[in-house]
């Protein structure tokens, strides 16, 4: 199996969906996550330097998930004015052959990251299904996939923590936060879970097999003598 994440910005991998990668190695899945921009406005320093900075930062954290890395270096910012970038992710899609393609959700808060979740699906087509992640926050998100990802959370702080440029210690926070939160809906309080979303669609009307496994739920037990 092959799962390719297709995220706008050099640290999205790992702070959207870093223990889930994790678990989908576990499960013997190969990964490939591509960032689609340079990351070149993602703070106050000279534009170049940056994109050769967080360049560096993307492979260190994709070394500690242990997933390949494809970076297509469009501009920052820019993704939903390029025709071209559609384009690009459709021939990578074509060559890469991915059972699933992970992306941002089409209402995700940032213009990039819509930009990759419509340029996704494009790419997408009938070859692969779409699974969208969890936003920032989770804000107007309904999931219907929950990955258990309590014993890859360290791991996960690990990869975002490679991300030096961007302050990483706030993302740590967030993705603890989140973690917490998705884990606590599926009933596990203790636990950390990523949430996923997918739309079913012809051909791709059940994608269970492809995703990892949920926080173990509470069974319910019914008593017969009542
Ligand atoms: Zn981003």
């Amino acid at each position: 199996m092959h799962v390719a994440l297709i995220m706008a910005h050099p640290d999205d991998a790992d702070i959207y969906c870093g223990g889930s990668v994790a678990a989908w190695r576990l499960m013997g899945a190969e990964v490939t996550i591509l960032i689609a921009t340079d990351g070149s406005k993602g703070g106050n320093f000279n534009p170049e330097d940056l994109a050769k900075l967080r360049s560096e930062e993307a492979i260190a954290a994709a070394r500690v998930l242990d997933a390949n890395l494809i970076q297509l270096n469009f501009p920052d910012g820019e993704l939903c004015q390029s025709e071209e970038f559609s384009v690009k992710l459709t021939t990578e899609v074509l060559r890469l052959k991915p059972n699933l393609l992970v992306a941002h959700a089409p209402n995700d808060y940032h213009v990039d990251h819509r930009a990759v979740s419509s340029a996704s699906l494009i790419a997408a087509s009938f070859r692969a299904p779409v699974l969208w992640v969890d936003p920032m926050m989770g804000n107007d998100f309904l999931p219907n996939y929950y990955v258990d990802i309590s014993q890859f959370q360290d791991l996960k702080e690990q990869a975002i923590l490679c991300h030096k440029s961007q302050g990483p210690g706030h993302f740590v926070e967030m993705s603890r936060v989140q973690g917490r939160f998705r884990s606590a809906q599926c009933g596990r309080l203790n636990g950390f879970a990523e949430a996923f979303r997918h739309d079913p669609i012809h051909p791709f009307a059940d994608i269970r097999s492809l995703i990892p496994p949920p926080p173990q739920l509470k069974p319910i037990v019914v008593n017969s003598s009542t």
